[in-house]
Formats: structure tokens, sequence, C-alpha cells
């Protein structure tokens, strides 16, 4: 079965958006995965039915009612896939969960606006919050964009030859090596000598190396979880 992605949104008009062109659009149009964006305010009870309101105990903005939006849940999420709340107080999204998330059967994914949503719908709606990063966007819909892309490019038959992405970024906990293509020579710059030598095993090793440079000199954070886990290998830790 294809995997699914279903976005509970009051703009679903942003989707599929970028996720309808180049290799996501296309294993869109082939049926490699499927996309409902649904709309938040169609849950509303009438049309006069608010899917906001003023934040108990006061203060700027407005909150998504948790009424509406648990209405809306329930008649999307009648499976078992992850129900996941795009938020800035969320775990931080890594490469692993989108892997897990990838094997899985698609995503249930609620896009907050305003000031964020009703705590009782996170709480009785069991959602998992999830974040893109240290940095507050306006609204849920570009972090689930970038969720359902991540996991998109992973699905079999997306990527082609790189399907596996083994080599990319996080893949081994490490960044990825520099990549360079023609011309020979660029801005009085040439391509480094190993990678046009024709030695396979050189060419890894200097890989490999550059990837550890990058993460130790970039990422002090990815390094040191590394480090720790080649000498505790999973399992016996
Ligand atoms: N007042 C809230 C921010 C609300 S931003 C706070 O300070 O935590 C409005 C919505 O945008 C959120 O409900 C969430 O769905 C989305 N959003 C904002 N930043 C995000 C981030 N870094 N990761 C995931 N979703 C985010």
């Amino acid at each position: 079965m294809a995997w699914r992605a279903t976005v509970l949104t009051i703009f679903p008009e942003m989707f599929p958006g970028p996720l309808g062109l180049s290799l996501a659009g296309k294993a869109l149009n082939a049926g490699i995965w499927s996309l409902d964006a649904i709309d938040i305010r169609a849950h509303a009870e009438n049309r006069h039915d608010k899917v906001d309101d003023t934040p108990a105990g006061g203060g700027p903005g407005l909150v998504m009612k948790p009424d509406v939006l648990a209405r809306a849940i329930d008649a999307a999420a009648t499976d078992a896939r992850p129900r996941l709340l795009m938020s800035p107080r969320g775990t931080p999204l890594t490469q692993m969960r989108v892997m897990e998330l990838a094997q899985g059967d698609g995503a249930v994914i609620v896009c907050g606006r305003y000031e964020g949503i009703d705590e009782r719908v996170i709480a009785s709606r069991r959602l998992e919050e999830v974040s893109v990063g240290d940095y507050v966007l306006s609204g849920g819909e570009i972090a689930a964009l970038a969720l359902v892309d991540a996991c998109v490019r992973l699905l079999p038959g997306v990527m082609g030859k790189q399907a596996s992405g083994t080599e990319e970024s996080f893949a081994d906990g490490l960044l990825e090596y520099p990549q360079y293509t023609r011309p020979a020579v660029f801005d009085g710059m040439p391509i480094p000598e190993v990678l046009t030598g024709g030695d396979h095993a050189k060419v890894k090793a200097w890989r490999r190396a550059e990837a550890e440079r990058l993460t130790r000199e970039r990422r002090p954070d990815l390094w040191a979880a590394h480090q720790a886990r080649k000498k505790a290998p999973p399992g016996k830790a």
C-alpha cells in the first residue's frame, strides 16, 4: 500500500505545493505515496463556528479550539498511523525518525496556526509534537512539507539508484563529504586529485576522512554522539 500523508490544516491549498514537483511530485503521480490535505474549518459545526478563540488567561493572539480540531482528527485518523503535531516545542526531527516514519504506513500531521493549539487536544488525541528546528514559523504547514519531503524521498522507487540514502548526511551520524563535478578546474580550484585518480579504495577513505573532519568542525554535538556510538555499539549500551 502507498505511503499516506494526511495533513490537517486551515490552508489546504498549500498542499501538495512544492511536493507536487520534482521527484516527490513524480512519485505522487505514480502512486508511490498519497496526500490528503484536510481543511480543519470543514469540521466547524456551522459556518459561523470559529476554529480559534482568545487565550484563556489573556495575552496576545488566538488559540485553535480543541473541539473543532478533535473532530477533524477523529475523522482523519481512523488507522494506526503516527499522529504528529508540528510544534516548536516538539522533539527535534532527525533523519532517524524520518527513516522510521518512511518505513511505516504514513502519518497524520496536524498543522498549528496563530499561538498554537489548545493543550487538551494534544493530550486527548495523543499527538506527538515534532519540531523542525529552534525557530518559530507562522504555521505548521511549511514544517509539515519539510517532514513529508524528507520521508517521501526515502520511499522505494523515489530516488532511483540513490534510494538507500546510506551515503548521505546523518546516515552514519556524520555530515556528508564534499561533492564535485565538471569542469575539472573552477575559479582556479581543481577537483581534489584523489577523486579523479580512479582508485576506489582511496576515494572511499578520502570521503570518510572528509565526512569526519566536517562533522568534527561543524557539529561537535553529532561528533560526540558518533564517538560515543563507536565505543558502545547499539545493544551493548
Ligand atoms: N506560540 C507558539 C508558536 C506558535 S507558531 C510557541 O511559542 O511555541 C504557530 C504554529 O506554527 C505552531 O502551532 C506549529 O504548528 C507551527 N510551528 C512553528 N514553529 C515550528 C517549528 N519550529 N517546528 C514545527 N512547527 C512549528
